[in-house]
């Protein structure tokens, strides 16, 4: 299989500038330089593996020294130096793994040999590739030659990390920085490959290859060569995924779904699939994370962000959270991610972190029901006890809260557990069912508060719809025209005729709130 890898990302490496996948400012800048004839003495290209830079080396090495080189500008593949370079024979053109040969006597025999006059060509050129791997001697007897370089001496270096290189050799390269190729593009030279051989590739299977090779050509190559050896027939996109271990689409989507009803039930069900079929955990997290990152995408930038072929998928996807939702689910999973490597039980972080997942749909976030609380503050605090905020601002607040904790869907339902009280913070014991459609259930018992003590009598009365946060329905009708809630300022402290008094509505939402703020924090504090 090593040397069928080779043949593919080989065969069809570029032999001209007009072949190069992407990086169109680096080839112009090259073109400029062979037409211009301003040839520095010394290039480094920068970039992420299989980007592209030595394979560019080569290219403008081949085209410096072409003995009948077009107006093009390309080199062309013919003439004796051009063919010696193509089959690696060149004398001229001297390739040198900086990996391997790093010691300082590997660059002291570049040094006695770079005065040599060239064989065919004009000039002699030295490709040191992965150049931060250089001891530092060889740093320093490299630097020697770079600073009284002989005149048809040229160096081109090559680095995924140029923050290792001395700062004394950049400053004397000419310096490229390559960037990732756009999946878009690898897709299409991957097209291209699978028509000259004839082999018949769902464009989907070269899409899910192109974005798993993460901007590196020859990576995507390397995969679409092992993928090709898979079968001799057509490739389908669910080849590609059992060949990349990547799990089908359905479950994600099957995921957006539990999230929306927020049934927890399918965490243990996901996991068990996973686990069935043999996929690596860690592995399906990291696509977890890449789904998430492509929600988070969609709803910030817009999904003209994400590549064409996804945007159907994340449109559906992304309606389904808030941009809130999905960035809170993304840290989450990047939090995961860094605890399942050091779990002993994987199989149970990953259900604990889907559970967490599902359920935070009827999280609220902090700076929310900070505002709330202000709100309902400031309510208490005037001796009107009218909640003198702008009815816009309520609004505006409560479009944050999730639904379902301002509209119950089943008002009548027995009272939450928030009123039972327990001794301690609960571990969240009915978080393993699938929980009624209130938050109601994510609050712990609740803490000896001041404002409990003060009003405990009234609260016992209090029917169950009020914990949720909900503008009385007598207040509605003002929202429209008037800019404040007003509520019917109460007389006296003590219920009348068993009616619950604004104010202690107030102070019932108010302890609601406090108890949500209390779970948010103390996960933060935790941490
Ligand atoms: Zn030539």
């Amino acid at each position: 299989m090593g040397k069928k890898y080779q043949v593919l990302a080989r065969k069809y490496r570029p032999q001209r500038f007009l072949d190069v996948v992407g990086q169109e400012a680096v080839l112009t800048t090259l073109k400029n330089a062979l037409q211009f004839d301003q040839i520095a003495h010394a290039y480094l290209f920068c970039g992420s593996r299989g980007v592209g830079k030595t394979t560019l080396a080569r290219l403008f090495a081949k085209a410096l020294n072409c003995l009948q080189r077009g107006a093009d500008l390309e080199p062309c593949n013919a003439c004796a130096s051009c063919q010696e370079i193509s089959s690696g024979q060149s004398l001229d053109v001297i390739e040198i793994d900086g990996a391997s040969n790093r010691g300082i006597d590997d660059i002291r025999q570049i040094n006695e040999t770079v005065g040599y006059a060239p064989s065919h060509g004009q000039y002699k050129i030295y490709i040191i590739d992965e150049v931060h791997m250089l001891t530092k001697e060889a740093f320093n007897a490299l630097l020697k030659t770079l600073e009284e370089p002989p005149q048809r001496a040229k160096f081109f270096f090559a680095t995924t990390e140029p923050h290792k290189v001395l700062p004394t050799i950049i400053s004397r390269c000419q310096r490229f920085d390559l960037s990732r190729i756009d999946p878009e593009l690898i897709t299409n030279k991957l097209a291209d490959i699978a028509g000259d051989l004839e082999r018949d590739v769902e464009m989907e299977a070269l899409h899910l290859i192109a974005s798993f090779a993460d901007g590196s050509l020859r990576d995507a190559e390397s995969l679409f060569d092992q993928i090709l050896c898979f079968s001799s027939s057509a490739i389908q996109a669910s080849t590609v995924r059992e060949a990349l271990g990547l799990v089908a689409e359905e479950y994600f989507s099957a995921l957006d779904l539990a999230f929306a009803d927020c049934h927890l039930a399918y965490a243990f069900e996901l996991v068990e699939k996973l686990f069935r079929t043999g996929k690596d955990l860690p592995h399906f997290l990291e696509q977890l994370v890449d789904h998430y990152r492509c929600i988070c995408l969609s709803k910030t930038v817009g999904l003209e962000a994400l590549s064409p072929h996804l945007t159907k998928r994340y449109e559906k996807s992304a309606s389904f959270y808030t941009s809130a939702q999905a960035l809170y689910i993304l840290d989450l999973l990047i939090t995961a991610e860094q605890t399942m490597q050091k779990s002993p039980f994987p199989r149970v972080t990953l259900e604990s972190t889907l559970l967490h997942l599902i359920r935070s749909k009827n999280r609220i976030p902090i700076e929310v029901i900070a505002r709330r609380l202000h709100a309902l503050e400031e309510a208490m605090k005037t001796s009107d006890h009218s909640l003198k905020v702008p009815a816009q601002e309520i609004e505006k607040i409560d479009a944050e809260m999730p639904h379902s904790i301002l509209e119950p869907k089943e008002p009548a339902a027995a009272p939450p557990s928030v009123f039972v009280p327990e001794p301690t913070p609960v571990q969240e014991p009915s978080a393993l069912e699938k929980p009624p459609s209130t938050a109601s259930v994510f609050i712990p018992a609740p803490t000896e508060t001041p404002l409990e003590t003060e009003t405990s009598p009234a609260l016992e009365h209090e029917e169950a719809p009020s914990v949720f946060i909900k503008t009385p329905p007598e207040s509605q009708p003002a929202v429209s025209e008037q800019k404040e809630y007003t509520f019917e300022a109460p007389s006296v402290f003590t219920p009348q005729n068993n009616q619950t008094t604004p104010l202690q509505k107030h102070a019932s939402h108010y302890e609601t709130m406090m108890r949500f703020a209390a779970v948010e924090l103390e996960g933060t504090l935790k941490m």
